[in-house]
């Protein structure tokens, strides 16, 4: 099969069999130089799907940029069909400063909702743009990976907007059987995908409270296999893709803090396993040492993220949980 020919994405030219790197200029900085989104570009030496995986689209979710790491020192031009698109950092002032968000924006902050952005707008805003011209025009497939952040702890879940989404999901393999739709956002680059009619998902893994060697390793390691594995399912690699045997799906529902003080979940609290609703999940403490307030299950389901920075404010995220509407399997 003849190659899909030279990738461009913004000033990475890349040639089929070949790697190379660039950046997605979005403006410029005081010293007149570009301000830009890295991008390195795996370019295989046969046709097939290019595949964009997005890290750090909140800065302080360093998971993504790991996994991208791994990839792309293991990933060969020569065994590859199609090509890889590795973006470390979606929003480089964001991971720069270890903030989900750009410090300087007061107005867009958080870019996983206000993506694809707009040309003249705020700061996060241009970058979005930036990068989602550059997404739409290339990627068949795309995966932003995210964590929970200085906040939280998220076990593998992945969010989809069905279809080709779907699809894309339940190619992330083995472990990966929590297949969610709904929760906060909607402007995001998987709903940008979606409305270009390719697929795109939106995959969890990990926080800052887990970034000690083993741990940050075994993050990194889970996300690259999947990545790897999304590869072989769309035959741009070799082998055969792990699958699960059955999916969760599930609805994710909103659960934050109806006071401020200190967060201590229950000792026995498990993440992905069944809970009834009314179930504890968690107390909040005034500064006191009266219990202010008491978490619960909103509705039967599981965990499948918890807050780990035990100061909270009233609105705090303090549990991802998902309200498991069904299950399935390829049969
Ligand atoms: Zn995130």
């Amino acid at each position: 099969m003849p190659a899909n020919g030279t990738l461009t994405v913004g000033t990475a030219v890349v040639a089929p069999g070949e790697r190379g790197h660039g950046i997605i200029a979005y403006g410029k900085d005081a010293f007149g130089e570009a301000l830009g989104v890295p991008i390195t570009i795996v370019n295989g030496a046969e046709d097939g799907p290019v595949l964009w995986v997005d890290g750090a689209i909140h800065g302080d979710e360093p998971e993504g940029p790991l996994a991208i790491l791994k990839v792309l020192n293991a990933l060969a031009p020569s065994e590859l069909r199609g090509a890889f698109v590795g973006c470390m950092a979606m929003n480089p002032p964001a991971f720069f400063n270890n903030e989900r968000g750009h410090a300087w924006d007061k107005n867009t902050y958080d870019m996983n909702r206000i993506y694809p952005g707009r040309p003249n707008g705020f700061p996060t805003e241009r970058i979005a743009h930036a990068h989602a011209e550059a997404l739409v025009a290339t990627a068949d497939l795309e995966m932003t990976i995210h964590s929970g952040g200085d906040h939280s702890y998220l076990s593998m879940a992945i969010f989809h907007a069905g279809g080709a989404s779907e699809e894309l999901a339940k190619a992330m393999g083995p472990g990966w059987d929590l297949l969610l739709t709904g929760g906060p956002g909607g402007k995001s680059p998987m709903t940008t995908m979606s409305e270009a009619g390719k697929a795109g998902i939106t995959v969890e893994l990990g926080g800052m409270c887990a970034t000690l060697p083993h741990d940050y390793h075994r993050i990194g390691d889970t996300l690259a296999e999947a990545i790897f594995n999304v590869m072989r399912h769309y035959e741009m690699l070799g082998g055969e893709a792990g699958r699960c045997e059955t999916w969760l799906h599930g609805v994710q529902e909103l659960v934050s803090a109806p006071v401020g003080g200190l967060w201590v979940a229950e000792r026995h609290v498990q993440m992905r396993t069944p809970m009834r609703e009314s179930d504890v999940i968690a107390r909040i403490y005034d500064l006191f040492g009266n219990e202010a307030a008491v978490v619960t299950a909103p509705c039967d389901g599981q965990i499948f993220g918890l807050r780990t920075n035990p100061t909270v404010h009233p609105g705090d995220w303090c549990c991802f949980f998902a309200r498991i509407t069904g299950e399935s399997t390829d049969g």
